[in-house]
C-alpha cells in the first residue's frame, strides 16, 4: 500500500476594493502552519499541524507539481494507477491550483506535458493515450467531452473491472491537443447555465487519461516487431473537488440544498475511504468505496499500488478560519 501524500497550500489573501487586505492568519514554517495574528505574528491558539508538504502564498503551481504530482505523473507512464486531488472550501484556490493561470500554468496543464514528454524517453515502448472528463453534480455524472448532456452510469465487469459506460474517450498525441479538449469541455458544462460559479463550486470534475504501452520486440534484424504480450494500461486522475463549505441553511431551500447534502455526503465518503486506506494494515476493514459515484469511479485509482496525493487549499482571511480549521482537519485525518 502506497502511502497517500497530503500536503496544504494557502493562497495569497484577497485585496478589497481599496486594494488593502487584512493579511494571512496563517503562518507557514517549512512543513508546519499554525494560527497566527498578521499583524505582530503572535500565535492565535494552539492550532497547529505539520503535513507532507506546505506552501505559502508565495509558491508557484510548478513547485506543488515538482512535489507532489510529477512522482505520480512517472509512475502513471509506467503501469501505475494515480490519483490527484485538490480540496477545500470555494475560493481557496482549488481551480488555480489544477488549472493554474497564464503566467503560472497549474497541475493539470503540467501533467499532461510531462506525461507527453515521459513517453518520448520511453524508447522500447508504444503508447496509447486517451483522455476523458467529466463532472459529478448532484450525483450524476456528465461527460464534459460530449454535448449529448447524457447522465452516465457507472457499471462494473469481469472484463472491464469498474467504468464509466458510454464516457468519451478521446484518442490525443500531443499536449496541445488535450488543452483544446479541456477547453472545449469548460464550454460544455457552462452551456445553459445561468449561475456558472454556483455550479463549478458544486460538482466535482474528473480529468482522466488512461496511458496504455505494450512492448516493441526487436527482431533478429534489428526492426520491432510490437507484438509483446506485455501490455500495460494505467489511469490517472486528476480531480478539482466541489467546495468543501458548510452549506448555509437560511435561504438554501429546494435545489440548493439538495447539492449541498449530495456534495457534503460524498466528501464525507472521500474522506471516510482516505481515512481507511490511511491506516492500513489489515485492521481496517471495509473500505466505503460504493457510498459515492466519486469514490466509485476512484476506486481502481485509490489504494493498493495507486499513487495518490492531496492538495487541501486555504483562504488566509479571518473569516474563513473556521473552514480552513474544517480542512486541516480533512487533511490531517488523510495522513
Ligand atoms: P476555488 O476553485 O477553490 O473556488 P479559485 O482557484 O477559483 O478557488 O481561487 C479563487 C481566487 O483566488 C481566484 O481569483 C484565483 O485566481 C485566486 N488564487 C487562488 N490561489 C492562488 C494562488 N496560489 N496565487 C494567486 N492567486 C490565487
Ligand atoms: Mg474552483
Amino acid at each position: 500500500m502506497e502511502k497517500i501524500c497530503v500536503a496544504v497550500r494557502v493562497r495569497p489573501p484577497i485585496l478589497t476594493q481599496e486594494g488593502s487586505s487584512n493579511g494571512s492568519f496563517w503562518k507557514v514554517e517549512d512543513k508546519r502552519i499554525s494560527l497566527h495574528k498578521p499583524i505582530g505574528g503572535s500565535p492565535i491558539s494552539a492550532v497547529s499541524y505539520t503535513f507532507d508538504h506546505v506552501f505559502d502564498q508565495d509558491s508557484a503551481n510548478s513547485t506543488v507539481y515538482e512535489l507532489l504530482t510529477k512522482d505520480i505523473i512517472r509512475a502513471a507512464v509506467q503501469g501505475f494507477n494515480g490519483t490527484a486531488f485538490a480540496y477545500g472550501q470555494t475560493s481557496s484556490g482549488k481551480t488555480y491550483t489544477m488549472n493554474g493561470s497564464q503566467s503560472d500554468p497549474g497541475i493539470v496543464p503540467l501533467a499532461v506535458k510531462d506525461v507527453f514528454h515521459n513517453i518520448q524517453t520511453i524508447t522500447n515502448r508504444e503508447f496509447l493515450i486517451r483522455v476523458s472528463y467529466m463532472e459529478i453534480y448532484n450525483e450524476d455524472i456528465n461527460d464534459l467531452l460530449s454535448t449529448e448532456n447524457q447522465k452516465l452510469q457507472v457499471h462494473e465487469s469481469l472484463e472491464h473491472g469498474i467504468f464509466v459506460a458510454g464516457l468519451r474517450e478521446e484518442i490525443v498525441n500531443s499536449p496541445e491537443q488535450v488543452l483544446e479538449l479541456i477547453e472545449s469541455g469548460e464550454v460544455n458544462r457552462h452551456f445553459g447555465e445561468t449561475n456558472m460559479n454556483a455550479r463549478s463550486s458544486r460538482s466535482h470534475t474528473i480529468f482522466r487519461m488512461v496511458i496504455e504501452s505494450k512492448g516493441k520486440e526487436v527482431t533478429s534484424s534489428g526492426d520491432y516487431s510490437g507484438n509483446s504480450d506485455a501490455i500495460r494500461v494505467s489511469v490517472l486522475n486528476l480531480v478539482d473537488l466541489a467546495g468543501s463549505e458548510r452549506i448555509v441553511k437560511t435561504g438554501a431551500g429546494g435545489v440548493r440544498l439538495k447539492e449541498g447534502k449530495h456534495i457534503n455526503k460524498s466528501l464525507l465518503i472521500l474522506g471516510n475511504v482516505i481515512n481507511k486506506l490511511s491506516e492500513g494494515g489489515k485492521q481496517r476493514g471495509h473500505i466505503p468505496y460504493r457510498d459515492s459515484k466519486l469514490t466509485r469511479i476512484l476506486q481502481p485509482a485509490l489504494g493498493g499500488n495507486a499513487k495518490t496525493s492531496i492538495i487541501c487549499t486555504l483562504a488566509p482571511e479571518e473569516v474563513h478560519i473556521e473552514e480552513t480549521k474544517g480542512t486541516l482537519l480533512f487533511a490531517s485525518r488523510a495522513k
